[in-house]
């Protein structure tokens, strides 16, 4: 259990990595974190309520100057440099993981920020967010690159401005339909802080979660399945969303309130109704969470992260076998409450529970996947960690 390599050894990873490629010290290696959702899946992108954390494992980007017009990237992920001139990328198409990368760039220029008079740089990507996992890897290497190009390149850009410049190149050069949680988790992550974003307003908020003053910890559970944001369930799951909107007139499914479901239940397909459901009923689970933190503190928000997962589970229909198994193991060992987290279909769940019971239902939770026959799960624990920064 615990986490990876400590912080300053990545920050040398990443700088190492760029002197690997053009035999140049680092002039400066800037970083950001990947994020737990504690609360409010499938909501973003229905313009509703989220409530998303920093986590401990960072993505650091490395820079250095070069006097051309060349940028160029490097991963410890991949062992494979690629590179694309500034002139004209505001046309380019990227595929692979570089799209993450060149897509921040290919974003400024959608944005109308003229970059005519910036010379390339030379990127060396490495992280410690696992891949896949529904700890938004894919949000910690753009909001990583956009934190250090903003600098170098002095655009002035603030965090709301930086995270929709990541959310496109997501959406358009990557081609995964994400909403803005992930970008803005990262960029306006606070150590001890959770951040409450409306993602009609994008108005963000940072809501005291000081869990170790609690004597609570988040456990996270990959289970290591395998999802695939790009395709497949989650594409449907927007269509569902954006079925329902329509049929109910409205804009979003923000625009309803639980008041509406009976209204939505006659005229809406069985399908179609759950999913609406999932997404009216989740924002008002946020909202009382929010509350909750406020007033009672962690300790009261159990029940809240239970509805929601069983709402993911039986209404949005998507979990899997082993998202439920480690809900249920934890809530067998002394978690408070528990949920699966990030998109769906696989990935991570989280456990809030006491820091003493810790062990014990991280124990459980592989003796329950090893009698199941499941894959390994990789079990750590997370705490609300700070935003995007410099390193070096
Ligand atoms: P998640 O965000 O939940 O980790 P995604 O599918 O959204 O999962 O993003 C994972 C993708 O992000 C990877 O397949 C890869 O293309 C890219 N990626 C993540 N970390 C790195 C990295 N360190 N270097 C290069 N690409 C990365
Ligand atoms: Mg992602």
């Amino acid at each position: 259990m615990g986490n990876d390599a400590p912080a300053t050894d990545m920050a040398t990873e990443a700088a190492a990595a760029l002197t690997a490629l053009n035999g140049k010290p680092a002039d400066g290696v800037w970083s950001a974190p990947g994020r737990v959702n504690l609360i409010g899946e499938h909501t973003d992108y229905n313009d509703g309520f989220v409530l998303p954390f920093g986590i401990e494992q960072r993505t650091w980007c490395a820079l250095s100057h070069r006097d051309d017009r060349i940028v160029r990237v490097y991963s410890t992920f991949s062992g494979e440099a690629r590179e694309v001139p500034l002139d004209g990328i505001e046309d380019a198409t990227f595929d692979g993981w570089s799209a993450y990368v060149f897509g921040v760039i290919w974003a400024l220029t959608e944005r109308g920020v003229d970059l005519a008079d910036k010379a390339g740089v030379d990127l060396a990507i490495a992280s410690n967010v696992p891949s896949g996992a529904g700890l938004s890897s894919s949000a910690a290497i753009e909001c990583s690159v956009a934190t250090a190009l903003n600098e170098v390149w002095d655009l002035g850009l603030d965090s709301a401005a930086l995270a929709k410049v990541c959310q496109r190149a997501e959406n358009v050069a990557v081609g995964a339909p994400t909403g803005i949680l992930d970008q803005t988790a990262s960029l306006r992550a606070l150590e001890g802080f959770a951040v409450f974003l409306d993602c009609e307003s994008l108005e963000s908020e940072t809501i005291p979660l000081p869990l170790a003053d609690e004597g609570l910890t988040v456990l996270v559970m990959n289970t290591h399945v395998e999802h695939a944001h790009a395709t497949g369930g989650y594409g449907e799951r927007r269509a569902a969303c954006e079925r329902g909107a329509e049929v109910m007139g409205v804009t979003t499914l923000r625009g309803l309130t639980v008041a509406d479901l009976p209204k939505a239940q006659e005229l809406l397909d069985d399908v179609t109704y759950r999913r609406v459901k999932h997404v009216v009923t989740e924002n008002d689970r946020v909202l009382e969470t929010v509350a909750t933190l406020r007033g009672k503190g962690a300790r009261a928000i159990g029940d809240l992260l239970l509805a929601s997962h069983a709402s993911m589970r039986d209404d949005f229909e998507i979990s899997v076998p082993e998202l439920d198994l480690a809900v249920e193991t934890a809530m067998a060992h002394g978690a408070i409450g528990a949920r699966m987290t990030g998109g769906g279909f696989g990935g991570s769940a989280i456990a809030l529970i006491p820091v003493e019971r810790r062990d014990e239902a991280a124990e459980a939770v592989l003796t329950a996947f090893a009698a199941a026959g499941y894959t390994t799960p990789t079990v750590f624990t997370e705490k609300p960690s700070q935003g995007p920064r410099r390193d070096v």
